[in-house]
């Protein structure tokens, strides 16, 4: 079942006299549980194509269908209402807040939903912590955490909210390949667990982990392919 299709998305960016097509003629659909990498080199779009897929920026021309929802066309508002319930986004520099603790952190998107009471909140704050093992934590504040840790807690916050899709930028981009490798188990894990997610990253290896990687050039998807997962490096 398609979770996400994209028809026929360019995005083009107006600067000054320049434009930029950053993307062109994308159609792409991802079933429910997948996991999927995008792949291709700097300045190709990656990040773009990320962007419109949370729901952060709208395309030029083109339709995005998201969980049942016609997004290509709807006000900021109703943009941003749709991403708290529908996704989960994990970054690079994990963008957790210094002066929030771990559970604050986790939280915080949660706060931006009339579905969810207080208590509920406190209940799925645990849960996602106990998830990625950082319930120990829970009154830390990031600076007082390993980047592996932080991440864990980023997460976290991902995932709190029960989220159609994760969306991850470069997740690893940021740590040792220790601590890369937690993470990526992570991911695994709850991709087992029935996640849906969508992942941009630079890392061949953690391209592996997925079992469908899209390779971007030039604001086209050039290459579609499933993944042996066995092939997987370890
Ligand atoms: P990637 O993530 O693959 O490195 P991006 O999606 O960031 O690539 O960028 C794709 C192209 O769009 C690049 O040429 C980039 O310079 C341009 N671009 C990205 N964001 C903007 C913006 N806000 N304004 C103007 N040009 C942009
Ligand atoms: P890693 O090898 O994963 O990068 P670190 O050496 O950064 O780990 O941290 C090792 C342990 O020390 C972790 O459990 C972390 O929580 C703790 N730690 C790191 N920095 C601080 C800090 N500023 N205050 C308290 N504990 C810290």
């Amino acid at each position: 079942k398609s979770l996400v299709t994209l028809n026929n998305i360019k995005k083009v960016f107006f600067t000054d006299d320049v434009e930029t097509h950053a993307l062109n003629e994308i159609n792409l659909s991802i079933n429910k549980g997948e996991y999927l990498s995008i792949t291709g080199p700097s300045g190709c779009g990656k990040s773009t194509l990320l962007s419109l897929l949370g729901l952060l920026d709208t395309s030029t021309a083109g339709t995005y269908q998201l969980a049942g929802h016609e997004a290509s066309d709807l006000s900021r508002d109703e943009r941003a209402k749709i991403r708290n319930k529908e996704i989960g986004f994990i970054f690079q520099a994990f963008n957790l807040i210094s002066d929030l603790s771990v559970a604050e952190n986790v939280e915080l998107p949660l706060t931006y939903r009339s579905d969810i009471t207080k208590s509920q909140r406190a209940e799925m704050v645990k849960d996602a912590l106990e998830k990625v093992d950082m319930q120990h934590r829970a009154n830390h504040f990031p600076s007082q955490l390993s980047g592996g840790q932080q991440q864990r807690v980023a997460v976290a916050r991902a995932i709190a909210g029960n989220p159609s899709i994760i969306l991850a930028d470069e997740p690893t981009g940021n740590l040792d390949s220790k601590n890369a490798q937690v993470v990526m188990s992570l991911l695994d894990r709850l991709h087992d667990q029935g996640a849906t997610i969508c992942m941009v990253t630079h890392d061949p290896r953690s391209a592996a982990r997925a079992g469908r990687t899209i390779e971007v050039f030039d604001g086209k998807i050039v290459s579609d392919q499933l993944t042996e997962k066995s092939q997987a490096v370890v």
